[in-house]
């Protein structure tokens, strides 16, 4: 009987941000694994991605999709609502969440109805939902993290000691403490190390994030040994689990088409954005953009766009749909010639792999901040919630790689009490910030291109990030084998709810 390859079935959270990096890793597994692969997607992010999925039949991977329709109906969400950045009302968030957690349902339709039970699932680690469904059909699970490890590891500490017990947006979020039991002295507050499910009322989702992370069989990480090994080992240590850190993911391969189109259908033409970036100096442009779902208020907006005007920089600027009505009519005619405003979705990955540009005016989302360092395009950093801030001071005081705007409070604080923060950073902070990036940081620009040379080398066949793809791969072999022999799977058979009474077969 021919030998069936190993099957992945891959659970991305409906956004961008996440659906981005799996599809690379399911491309990853199946080239470099040689598993078949499936990506469970809604219609609307499947659609999204249909280049991405086209590119990799042509490649002739083993990846498909499973799309499962969106129970958007049952929460009474609005048409099309089915990807986290296109809910637009704050009151829809937890409804959207819901509508997440209902699709164990389907998840596990589909799973049984499957002629072989697939090999592994990878959830993402805001899919914590998936765990029960692996749990009853004895699949093992890993999860996978699209944060930094440096956050990961933060963030479990933090929660280890309680320290977001009990949360409520309240006195003391800003008082500053060193994280314990960390890899080196890094200073925090609660309201900069909330982490994901921080609105108030997602306590339930936290939870279930915290179990499911407590009971996986093992951690997947989009991030390479040369940027964090320290925290990597620490996270792994810390969980007593396998994990397996094979990124950066954007670098997978550099496919124009291919990157131009990931996570949506770029709003204007990669190759005009290319020739317009020709035309400008090495390393003169800045690119300005927020990710995709973070909003600034329309004060905010003007600082920033005045920031930019006065700068006399050339730039490139993305605005989201839901800001374009903020930003004064006349700014682009002010800018002719120097300024790109992008409306929509940007192809981020032509932009940021062009020699014209010299700095990133980020987020910190973990993929921007990614895709930055693996082309040497030094950061200035403008954190808005969930992991951004530290990931921020990863960048900054431990890689070197960026400088700060000085964004003090996040978003959700800003959202909750707008009079009290709502320009936190002033057009001045932007001047100096830029400065201090583009004409003083030449350390800075060294260190990005470094780190870049080091993330290549990592994905590169035999690097770090390679040879951790194939012990994964190789691991969920094992996994199969000892199940197809009877042998019990240490951990898997073993655990209870939240309580893991052995690791994982190490
Ligand atoms: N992205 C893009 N074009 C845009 C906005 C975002 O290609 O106009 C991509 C970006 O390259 C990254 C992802 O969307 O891969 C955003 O992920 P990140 O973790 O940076 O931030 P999030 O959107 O999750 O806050």
């Amino acid at each position: 009987m021919a030998v069936q390859p190993l099957h992945f079935v891959l659970v991305p959270l409906l956004a961008p941000g996440h659906v981005i990096p799996m599809l690379d890793l399911a491309r990853l597994i199946a080239g470099r694994g040689g598993a078949r692969v499936t990506v469970v997607l809604t219609p609307v992010s499947a659609a999204r991605n249909r280049a991405v999925l086209e590119h990799a039949l042509r490649e002739g991977l083993a990846v498909d999709v499973a799309e499962l329709q969106f129970p958007r109906p049952a929460l009474g969400l609005p048409e099309g609502c089915e990807s986290h950045d296109m809910v637009t009302e704050p009151s829809h968030i937890m409804l959207f969440y819901e509508a997440v957690w209902l699709l164990a349902g389907p998840l596990e339709t589909y799973l049984r109805a499957l002629p072989r039970r697939p090999d592994c699932l990878v959830a993402d680690t805001c899919n914590p939902w998936t765990a029960d469904v692996a749990r009853r059909l004895d699949i093992p699970r890993f999860v996978f993290h699209g944060p930094s490890a440096f956050f990961l590891l933060a963030h479990h500490s933090l929660a280890k000691h309680g320290v977001h017990d009990n949360d409520s947006v309240a006195a003391g979020e800003f008082e500053q403490f060193e994280v314990p039991d960390f890899p080196g002295r890094v200073v925090t507050s609660k309201a900069t190390s909330r982490g994901f499910f921080q609105f108030p009322g997602m306590e339930k989702e936290r939870r279930d994030a915290l179990r499911a992370e407590a009971t996986a069989d093992g951690f997947v990480f989009n991030t390479c040994a040369a940027f964090e090994s320290a925290y990597i080992k620490g996270y792994g240590d810390a969980l007593d689990r396998k994990v397996w850190a094979v990124g950066p993911l954007c670098l997978l391969d550099s496919d124009a088409e291919t990157t131009a189109g990931r996570g949506n259908r770029a709003a204007v033409d990669a190759g005009l954005v290319a020739s317009w970036l020709d035309e400008r100096p090495h390393q003169s442009v800045l690119y300005v953009s927020f990710g995709s779902m973070a909003r600034l208020l329309p004060s905010q907006l003007a600082e920033l766009a005045a920031g930019l005007e006065s700068s006399n920089r050339p730039f490139v600027w993305v605005i989201r749909d839901w800001e374009t009505d903020d930003l004064d009519a006349g700014f682009d005619e002010g800018v002719e010639g120097r300024g790109l405003v992008i409306r929509g979705w940007a192809p981020q990955m032509t932009i940021l792999s062009h020699p014209a540009v010299g700095g990133f005016l980020t987020h910190c989302g973990w993929n921007s901040t990614l895709e930055s360092l693996s082309h040497g395009v030094p950061l200035l950093t403008w954190p808005h919630i969930a992991d951004q801030f530290l990931n921020e001071t990863l960048v900054v005081d431990v890689l070197g790689a960026g400088v700060r705007v000085g964004v003090k409070v996040p978003a959700l604080h800003v959202f909750l009490n707008p009079e009290l923060y709502a320009e936190q950073v002033g057009r001045d902070d932007i001047k100096w910030a830029l400065t201090e990036l583009m004409d003083e940081g030449a350390g800075i620009r060294a260190t990005a291109k470094k780190l870049a040379t080091m993330a290549r080398e990592a994905m590169a066949e035999g690097g770090s990030s390679d040879r951790d793809v194939a012990d994964m791969v190789r691991h969920v072999g094992e996994l199969a084998q000892r199940k197809e022999k009877g042998v019990p799977e240490l951990g898997n058979n073993e655990k209870t709810d939240g309580q893991v009474k052995t690791s994982a077969l190490g």
